[in-house]
């Protein structure tokens, strides 16, 4: 069989129970890598995401885990290694909104948001870069989002969440680069999850008339480019923002 373009190696997706990080693990898997399914809550929808890979003939392991505590991130990479024997791939998927008008806004729903958006990141790269600068390769994808460049109106906990991340990436890069390790950022637009189901009617036009290649994109078309980077014909890549948008920001 020709040799896969992911073949040999082990990614963890965090929040890969359903949507992007769904269609990440799978995808992945699809290449030929090994992965560990990160979720915090929905057993069920993971377990089923299990399956499907192993039906592809790639093994899958779930792991359960709220990111934003360094001790379960921790917990979540030592598994991996433990389970696959080696980590190549990090992916900093896990994410949530809690919006409110900034005047409006709880104490407790910007900590959410930023802990689990930007610390998860924070919690799991720092886990996954020690075994990855031993074995001298490694590939960190971060999920932020078009609102971490645009801002939005009722999100300021989650444009700043990834917005962050934006620059943790960057500093992640300058950092493990040496180590031939690279950290990247993928901006999704507006792509059809539970999480965009939830937004108000109003918010959902406003967004999609922006998008010059006027629909919602599928979490597939983000996964897609999410391999591309985590694969050798991205080598040459580093601290960089890919946008997955349809052109909602120019
Ligand atoms: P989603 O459908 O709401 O799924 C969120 C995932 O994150 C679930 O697997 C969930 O696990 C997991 N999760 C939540 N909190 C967690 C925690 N503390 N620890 C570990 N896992 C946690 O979201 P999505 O739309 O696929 O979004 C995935 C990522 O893409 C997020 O970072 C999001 O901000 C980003 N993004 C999405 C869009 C979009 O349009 N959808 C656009 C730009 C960026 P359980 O199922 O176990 O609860």
């Amino acid at each position: 069989m020709a040799k896969m373009y992911l073949s040999g190696k082990v990614g963890v997706v965090t929040g890969a129970s359903r949507g992007i990080g769904r269609a990440v693990a799978k995808a992945l898997a699809a290449s030929g890598a090994d992965v560990m399914i990160n979720y915090v809550s929905r057993a069920e929808d993971a377990l089923a995401v299990a399956a499907e890979i192993e039906s592809m003939g790639r093994r899958a392991v779930l792991f359960q885990a709220d990111v934003s505590r360094p001790d379960e991130a921790n917990n979540l990479i030592e598994n991996a290694l433990s389970s696959f024997g080696r980590l190549d791939i990090l992916v900093n998927n896990a994410g949530i909104t809690r919006d409110a008008l900034l005047l409006r806004m709880k104490d407790e729903d910007w900590d959410a948001v930023v802990n689990v958006n930007l610390r998860g990141a924070f919690n799991c790269t720092r886990a996954a870069a020690r075994p990855m600068v031993k074995a001298r390769w490694g590939r960190i994808i971060n999920i932020s989002s078009v609102i971490g460049l645009m801002g939005n109106a009722g999100q300021a906990n989650y444009a700043a969440a990834k917005a962050g991340l934006i620059g943790f990436t960057k500093a992640a890069a300058r950092e493990l680069g040496p180590r031939n390790i690279t950290v990247n950022a993928v901006a999704p637009g507006f792509i059809r999850t539970e999480m965009t189901a939830g937004l108000p009617e109003g918010v959902k036009e406003r967004l999609s008339e922006r998008i010059i290649l006027g629909r919602l994109g599928e979490p597939e078309e983000v996964a897609e480019v999410v391999v591309f980077l985590a694969g050798d014909a991205a080598r040459y890549i580093t601290g960089q923002v890919l946008s997955v948008d349809g052109g909602m920001v120019l």
